[in-house]
């Protein structure tokens, strides 16, 4: 589904993503792992083609398209999702009014047909009810006033209602209750583990993991890959910490 081979990246001249490939098939959850600072948020933004991050190297196939060569929006429309650590907030547009734009934009994008509002509203109640957000909370402006539990809950509701193939999740656990938690990684493995879509978890922590059990972890170092593994490469991390893998 996701092929990226040696890609190097920069932000303002430096360089930040030094020869990273990874590759991501149809139904499988990977978590990626690292120190501080190593490029995970980098490697969320330059795959969602987020302005100032410049591609310098290599090459990012997306169920079969140059991803590298589509706008955001196009990017999104063809099915990938970022997740971001720190949600912005809205204030002045609900949190429907924003899905709705959000979904009916990438129908248009795909050539479907738009939602109705009552298909829409019926939709985002379900999410909600799935995900243990009050869909009460829907009419609220976006993020605004929203714990951080909230605002993870909402953002997976979002998820449910956008259904799409690649999610990319950087850092939903932090500053997570147990609760919120367990309904963040709920959210991921009832809206996600489907055999033709696929998760690239990017976590500094191994807690989440308990609830999203990955198929393969990665520690990314240095700007790139430098160890992969299955789940008990994780727990080998929590133990041991990333000291051994700096570059
Ligand atoms: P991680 O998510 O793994 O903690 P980041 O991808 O956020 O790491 O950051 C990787 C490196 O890029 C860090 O050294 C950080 O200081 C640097 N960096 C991030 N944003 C910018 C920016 N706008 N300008 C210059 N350097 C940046
Ligand atoms: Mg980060």
């Amino acid at each position: 589904m996701l092929t990226i081979e040696n890609l190097h990246a920069e932000i303002d001249g430096k360089p930040i993503l030094k020869g990273l490939s990874l590759s991501i098939g149809a139904g499988e959850i990977h978590a990626i792992m690292g120190p501080n600072g190593a490029g995970k948020s980098t490697l969320g933004y330059v795959l969602s083609g987020r302005p100032n991050y410049e591609v310098t190297e290599g090459s990012v196939t997306f169920d079969g398209q140059d991803l590298l060569a589509l706008a955001p929006h196009e990017r999104a429309a063809a099915g990938l999702f970022l997740g971001f650590q720190y949600p912005v907030e809205i204030p002045g547009v609900s949190n429907l009014q924003f899905l709705r734009e959000a979904l009916n934009a990438q129908r248009r994008a795909r050539g479907e047909e738009p939602l109705s509002g009552g298909d829409f509203i019926k939709l985002a109640r379900a999410q909600a009810a799935a995900l243990g957000l009050d869909p009460e909370m829907l009419k609220r402006a976006v993020n605004v006033g929203f714990s951080g539990g909230e605002k993870k809950r909402a953002e997976m509701v979002q998820m449910g209602i956008i259904a799409p193939k690649l999610a990319i999740l950087d850092e939903t656990d932090s500053g997570l209750d147990i609760d919120a938690l367990k309904a963040v990684g709920n959210g991921i493995n009832t809206i996600m583990r489907q055999p033709d879509k696929a998760v690239l978890l990017i976590t500094h922590y191994q807690r989440l993991l308990d609830y999203v059990q990955p198929d393969f972890v990665h520690v990314l170092a240095g700007g790139r890959i430098v160890r992969s593994g299955g789940p008990e490469l994780a727990l080998e991390l929590e133990r041991e910490g990333y000291r051994e893998m700096a570059a």
